[in-house]
């Protein structure tokens, strides 16, 4: 099943304001609540929003030393090393250049601690061209994330588990959460099997 639309908007404004409710979501979107909030269910249960996380600045963790790294390994074990270095809450950005070397921005507390965080986690066989610290800052910017244009969501039958692909699904509404179908027999057949425990409520615009 994929994004549409109406999908984008409203990831726009999250990905702008992660905190925005169904009614700031809606009125920003030029959609109603309940699409905002039919939609954004959909788009979690189909697993193309993992979770919402706060993004800490750095800035504002105060770490006090910047400093660039960069490492020379040799290609097979490359990718692997920068995703390692890549996971280290002190390593702030992570690049890997054509030239086999693993550009790192790490930020610590004080220098003393700069030894032996390369000590303990730049493996062995990777070798430590140059480590300098950062005294200046003259730009950096986060570019706005951009959002594609169509996402795929891997949102599954409810009843036979399949795929469901069209971006109108067959869903039912009860109290407490939202099913989705990928043909009328899954959704009459769910119905036939739990049909005493759903509490049905008119469906929710798609
Ligand atoms: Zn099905």
């Amino acid at each position: 099943m994929k994004t549409d639309e109406i999908d984008a908007k409203i990831l726009d404004v999250l990905m702008k304001d992660g905190r925005a409710s169904y009614r700031q979501i809606a009125n920003r979107t030029n959609l109603s609540t309940p699409t905002v909030s039919a939609r954004l269910a959909r788009m979690i249960k189909g697993g193309m929003i993992r979770k919402f996380v706060p993004v800490l600045s750095t800035d504002s963790l105060d770490r006090g030393l910047a400093t660039l790294v960069v490492v020379k390994v040799d290609s097979p074990s490359a990718a692997e090393v920068a995703n390692h270095l890549a996971k280290l809450s002190e390593v702030q950005s992570v690049y890997t250049t054509t030239g086999q070397l693993i550009i790192l921005k790490v930020s610590l507390e004080t220098v003393q601690e700069l030894q032996p965080f390369l000590a303990e986690h730049v493996p062995k066989e990777a070798q430590i061209i140059s480590s300098e610290i950062i005294t200046g800052t003259i730009k950096e910017e986060k570019l706005a994330p951009t959002i594609p244009r169509v996402l795929t969501m891997d949102l599954r039958c409810d009843y036979c588990k399949g795929s469901v692909t069209s971006s109108r699904p067959y869903t039912i509404s009860s109290h407490f959460s939202r099913y989705y179908f990928c043909c009328k027999t899954c959704r009459k057949a769910y119905i036939a099997k739990n049909g005493r425990k759903l509490s049905m409520k008119t469906p929710l615009p798609a």
